[in-house]
């Protein structure tokens, strides 16, 4: 165990051997069945692992799904603060992550010592946090929302109620667009989201002009006002499926793409490319996670997301809060 926890320091992952011979997706639902465990799988994770996921979806879907599961152990293919969220609804239950080191470049634009001091300076304003942040941040929120319910929970609110939000300005900016509301944003953004290139996008809509081009709040505002629609993953999807349109051009991370042509296997998608040499805009942390570290992780129980009980007793009330009004509006 000792040898485990100095790797899990370096590499944040378990790197045992794992006989080649194996069958690791047999391996893998035979870990579940044993550890009476539940896999939770991000849209933007590998393909491999979306397809042995029991349970496959956006922040606010897994959020639910972790609240409610009956499992003893959830493995959740994602990143940090997905896993601190299962931890926070779950708390009697061993969180697993494959890989420590897939963190979240908006969750880390937010550090909670200075969230504190920026939510000083108003004091008459409340604060709604993207999921997409730390625990202890959540711990500082009066509400927290996903960009599939962000609109409808500020709309939901009186409307002289003050509010900051945080750590997304393209999610926030794009709330306060839509519901005319005078929000108050923290500075933070997703490298990913930001990196599309408007003149690549620009060149690919003049090659397929039938195509429709849809986009993720998380976006930034030029790339925004020209899509067709913008949605959270789970919204992108189902558009996907209800369009009359059979081709999509797609401003997200690309693994959802995945999900897309499952659903719509007669229909082509073609990821929004970014502002660099590639063709796709991969997230790099979501990325981190692999089979090997997924077996690995479920046969030695490591890496575990734990969290002081103060810090999950504040930050779920955030948490309840949105699933409380999410489930009042129906969404
Ligand atoms: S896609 Fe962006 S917001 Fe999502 S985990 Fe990666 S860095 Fe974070």
């Amino acid at each position: 165990m000792i040898t485990y926890l100095t790797e899990l320091d370096t590499k944040g992952y378990i790197d045992e051997p794992i006989d080649p011979t194996l069958d690791l997706v047999e391996e893998i639902n035979k870990l579940k069945k044993e550890k009476n465990a539940v896999l939770l799988a991000h849209y933007y994770q590998e393909p491999e692992i979306q397809d042995i996921a029991d349970y496959i979806g956006d922040s606010l879907g897994l959020s639910q799904q972790a609240a409610k599961t009956q499992a003893d152990v959830i493995v959740f293919a994602g990143v940090h603060f997905m896993a601190e969220t299962a931890k926070i609804l779950s708390p009697q239950k061993k969180v697993l992550l494959p890989d420590l080191k897939a963190g979240c470049s908006l969750s880390d634009s937010c550090p909670p010592h200075l969230f504190a001091k920026f939510k000083e300076q108003y004091p008459d304003h409340i604060a709604i946090t993207y999921v997409n942040c730390t625990a202890e941040l959540k711990a500082l929120s009066d509400i927290v929302c996903t960009s599939s319910n962000a609109v409808q929970i500020v709309d939901s609110l009186p409307p002289d109620q003050k509010i900051i939000f945080g750590p997304d300005k393209n999610l926030g900016d794009y709330v306060r667009r839509k519901t005319g509301r005078d929000l108050v944003l923290w500075n933070g953004a997703c490298m990913v989201h930001e990196l599309f290139s408007q003149e690549r996008i620009q060149h690919l809509r003049r090659q397929f002009p039938h195509a429709k081009f849809i986009a993720h709040p998380e976006c930034e505002k030029e790339l925004l006002d020209a899509a067709d629609y913008i949605g959270s993953t789970s919204g992108l999807l189902k558009y996907t499926q209800e369009s009359d349109s059979d081709t999509f051009i797609v401003a997200t991370e690309s693994g959802i793409i995945h999900q897309m042509e499952k659903a719509s296997p007669g229909k082509t998608f073609i990821p929004a490319p970014p502002n660099n040499a590639c063709a796709c805009n991969d997230c790099p942390y979501m990325k981190l996670n692999t089979l090997e570290k997924v077996y690995n992780c479920m046969k030695f129980d490591l890496p575990e997301v734990d969290l002081p009980a103060g810090i999950i007793a504040r930050a779920k009330r955030p948490i309840e809060r949105m699933l409380e009004i999410s489930e009042r509006l129906g969404l």
